[in-house]
């Protein structure tokens, strides 16, 4: 868009008006105070408040956005700014010239840069407004009883959920290292139901959609009466306004200064680690004086670092619910078992692994490295059992091939990283074929050990790293498990002390 400054208020103009700009090219731009007599639109506040949006994802005409902008209810930024000549891009934070194109824009009617980095939700370009709420808040009406969940934490959970409650009122940032099988989510419902019962409006936010679509029952089930958002690409509650939001991180790029409370659970997945725009998106969608809370079984190694160093505020729980120990890996030299598939064989001790689960019916997951060498693998192991299968990421039957594994008609399922998390099977060994491969990294490594000896009727399992050369990630992995099992005893949070 187009704007002139008019008596200290933007104003739209033409693409032939030689005295307009776009947007990015005003020097600052100009808010008009707010005109108390204005009726203001309650719909567009739901829309706007908290979020930036595009004037494309504004189901209003321009005119009423501009009215309620002159009015000083609405607020407009720069899509991208400009520091000196370096263009930022306001939405996801993007510097990186790579990352900046440009095109002959028919809105602005010149050559507009625009940021490639975000442009999934939609083209940010020099002459794009991002529209915000500047009036008041809507009001939400709470029920008596917010909270219905009615289970019980172990003694674990209750510290932890204690300090999340806390580092929510006092607007702290928080870590909590919770194991994998710990319940975290539950550790979040007396902290979610703090802020609630204060007015706050409280997000989780997950890198991964498959998080988003497992929590939002469970979080509609313990608050019952509370309105929840769940936002993902192409999820219909895009436009709803609610106390509580439940997103995936590519997700809060739309929002600004929206949350007095973020939790962020699985800050080490994927993507959020290594795309820096989601980390951005996270900041800007708190508010300035806000909680931050962190949720993750495996803090990568400048955080472990900074915990034990004093300089991150954290608490763990070392101990899974059912009181049982982790099961600590074993290391097995394998040789060279690529060299051997080559050859169609897998090593001796491999094979010997897979017949024992097979032929004692017990369930197990085998992790590979790579999908062609995985590939290879399958039918030699289907001579075994016909009925073994294999999954990765791009698989179009994935879905399925992870719900006969649950059903139990699938005896061994082999994969990649992609089940490393998120797949809970209740009575399952584990191995990984070739861990020391450099994709096994120690917290990819901790959570597949993590899949076994998740219920409380099967609380053991045996997790077997076979390698061709032990590697750093195997030993600190494997160290993080000990630790923890250490650390769960001495707090009295087991029984089993084997
Ligand atoms: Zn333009
Ligand atoms: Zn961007």
């Amino acid at each position: 868009m187009r704007f002139v400054i008019k008596n200290n208020v933007l104003i739209p103009g033409s693409n032939t008006d030689r005295d307009s700009l776009p947007i990015s090219d005003i020097p600052i731009i100009p808010q008009p105070p707010q005109n108390p007599n204005f009726q203001y639109n309650n719909d567009l506040q739901l829309l706007l408040t908290g979020k930036q949006l595009l004037l494309e994802d504004i189901p209003f005409p321009f005119q009423e956005v501009q009215t309620h902008y002159e009015n000083g209810y609405v607020t407009y930024r720069k899509g991208i700014e400009h520091y000196g000549k370096k263009p930022v891009c306001s939405r996801c934070g993007n510097m990186d010239p790579q990352y900046f194109a440009s095109y002959p824009c028919s809105r602005c009617g010149e050559t507009c840069l625009y940021c490639r980095r975000c442009i999934m939700m939609g083209r940010i370009s020099e002459c794009t407004a991002l529209i915000g709420w500047n009036g008041p808040v809507p009001d939400t009406i709470l029920p008596s009883k917010i909270k219905q969940w009615q289970g019980t934490l172990s003694k674990g959970q209750q510290e932890a959920s204690d300090h999340v409650i806390e580092a929510i009122q006092l607007n702290q940032e928080y870590l909590v290292w919770a194991v994998c099988g710990a319940g975290k989510t539950e550790v979040l419902f007396a902290g979610i139901e703090t802020a609630l019962t204060t007015k706050k409006r409280i997000c989780i936010a997950t890198p991964r959609t498959d998080v988003v679509l497992e929590l939002t029952p469970r979080l509609k089930a313990a608050f019952p009466e509370i309105k929840v958002a769940s936002l993902y690409g192409g999820s219909e509650d895009r436009h709803l306004y609610a106390p509580l939001t439940i997103a995936t991180t590519h997700q809060l790029l739309r929002f600004y200064h929206a949350f007095d409370a973020i939790i962020l659970d699985e800050v080490d997945a994927f993507p959020y680690t290594v795309e820096e725009s989601l980390q951005y998106a996270a900041v800007q969608a708190r508010k300035p004086n806000s909680a931050m809370i962190y949720l993750t079984a495996t803090p990568n190694q400048k955080w472990q670092r900074e915990c034990r160093t004093g300089k991150r505020a954290f608490t763990t729980i070392p101990a899974r619910f059912h009181r049982h120990p982790l099961p600590v890996p074993k290391f097995e030299w394998c040789g060279n078992w690529q060299k051997q598939l080559q050859k169609n064989k897998l090593p001796p001790n491999v094979l010997r692994w897979i017949t024992a689960r097979i032929q004692s019916n017990k369930q197990a997951l085998v992790f590979f490295p790579h999908i062609p060498l995985m590939e290879k693998a399958l039918p030699i192991l289907r001579h075994l059992d016909s009925t073994i299968e294999s999954v990765h990421a791009e698989d179009p039957d994935r879905k399925e091939k992870v719900q006969k594994m649950r059903s139990k008609e699938t005896p061994l399922l082999l994969t990649t990283t992609i089940l490393e998390r998120g797949v809970t099977f209740p009575n399952i060994d584990v191995a990984v074929v070739g861990a020391e491969d450099e994709i096994f990294t120690e917290s990819a490594l901790v959570q597949i050990a993590g899949r076994a000896g998740r219920s409380k009727d099967h609380p053991k399992g045996v997790v077997t790293y076979f390698h061709y050369g032990k590697t750093e990630e195997m030993l600190k992995a494997r160290k993080q498990i000990v630790l923890m099992n250490r650390e769960g005893i001495k707090r009295g949070l087991l029984d089993d002390k084997k």
